[in-house]
């Protein structure tokens, strides 16, 4: 059985490893000239570890992470609404939160695959399928044909605009920045987690070598993106009288590596297959980062395509398998999340105070929330 995966990205690259340990032979085809993943850190829940176990991942991820040191939701004057510790997350889960350089996550899966089968700079721009195989068709002219396609291709996934061409990426209605900031870690230090404020939030986790990551976001049209060069002045005006150490974490922040996209998610799909041609990651079930799901859900996508896959040649019922496996979990994260945002984003100071009163009051649910998320086993 001959896979043809677009995108190397998290998902198409631990796809890859799953369909070859499946005994499928998978290549990939991504469309910039090298594996290069811009980013900051990633947060890495039990999950989607364990699915990277099943993977042989384990002991790369845990060398280039570091256990998250507990974290919860605060108000951005730092008073703790809902939390937990580091240890009672691994008594929960039987492991650690973990957080990795994005980066560092992708060069350590982009490793673990043959290099030859990864072919770079070239775009898929359509595919056509028969009772017998599907072809997919590149920018540069080629044809490559196999037994199935996984669009692993992203958030603008020009495979799922093929097959549902409906569905557009759709705005939260908040931008987020992104940055990585030399800070030695304190291991009593209970600020780790997201600062709630009125319209904006503030998250921040330590990351392995004196390192921390962090996110800020604000609600803002779609489309105002801060030049770089004016990028940490804006947040150092926004976060202003935060809670420690946001100020300084800011301060630390090189200006040229702070990162800044808007952020959007997808509305949940009905189906990810028609045929031969199958979604997968972010191109699927695009979320918005609220519950640090996104590439969780792909990697947890990978491990149960591989399984399906496995000594088959049915291939249309394989991905329907998959699809069963898959869509009802991924997509209740996906909803999950944007409300989440949604109400994480709220900017009456009424409202906000009422959540933030809620918040606290209902720790136990949330726990009970978080356990369905994080506490899978795939
Ligand atoms: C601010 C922010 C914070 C986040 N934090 C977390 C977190 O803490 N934890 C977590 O699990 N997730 C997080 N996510 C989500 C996570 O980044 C994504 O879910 C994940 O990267 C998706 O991986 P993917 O492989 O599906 O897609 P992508 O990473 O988008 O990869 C798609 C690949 O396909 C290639 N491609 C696109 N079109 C074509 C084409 N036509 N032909 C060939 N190649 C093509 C692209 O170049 C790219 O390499 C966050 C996202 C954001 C925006």
């Amino acid at each position: 059985m001959k896979a043809i995966i677009i995108g190397a990205g998290i998902g198409g690259l631990a796809t890859a490893l799953a369909l070859r340990q499946a005994g499928v032979d998978a290549v990939i085809y991504e469309r910039t000239g090298e594996i290069r993943e811009v980013g900051a850190g990633l947060s890495l829940w039990p999950n989607a570890i364990k699915a990277l176990n099943k993977l042989g991942m384990g002991e790369a991820i845990r060398a280039m992470s570091i256990p998250q040191l507990g974290g919860g939701i605060h108000t951005k004057r730092g008073e703790l609404l809902v939390g937990q510790s580091g240890e009672a997350l691994r008594q929960r889960y039987g492991m650690p939160v973990v957080v990795a350089h994005r980066a560092e996550l992708q060069a350590a899966l982009a490793q673990a695959v043959p290099a030859d089968i990864v072919h770079l700079g070239v775009q898929l721009t359509g595919f056509e399928q028969d009772a017998d195989g599907i072809m997919a068709r590149f920018a540069d002219g080629q044809t490559v044909r196999g037994d199935v396609l996984i669009g692993a291709d992203g958030i603008k996934s020009a495979v799922r605009g093929q097959l549902f061409p409906t569905s557009t990426p759709r705005y939260a209605g908040y931008t987020a920045w992104r940055g990585v900031a030399a800070f030695a870690s304190d291991p009593e230090a209970t600020y780790w987690g997201e600062s709630w404020g009125h319209g904006e939030r503030f998250g921040l986790a330590p990351l392995s070598n004196g390192r921390a990551y962090w996110f800020a976001t604000q609600n803002a049209p779609e489309g105002k993106i801060i030049p770089v060069g004016e990028r940490k002045a804006y947040l150092q005006q926004l976060f202003r009288g935060w809670h420690d150490p946001i100020e300084q974490l800011i301060a630390n922040t090189d200006e040229a590596a702070i990162l800044h996209n808007d952020i959007y998610d997808i509305a949940p799909l009905k189906s990810w297959v028609q045929g031969r041609a199958a979604l997968l990651g972010d191109s699927a079930h695009a979320m918005t980062p609220n519950l640090g799901q996104g590439a969780c859900q792909a990697i947890e996508d990978a491990v149960v395509l591989g399984r399906a896959l496995r000594g088959t040649t049915d291939v249309l019922g394989a991905l329907r398998a998959y699809e069963t496996g898959r869509l009802e979990r991924a997509n209740g994260i996906l909803t999950q999340s944007q409300r989440i945002g949604m109400v994480g984003q709220w900017s009456n100071p009424a409202a906000c105070w009422v959540r933030d009163r809620l918040t606290k009051a209902s720790a136990g649910l949330q726990t009970r929330q978080l356990d369905r998320v994080a506490g899978y086993e795939v």
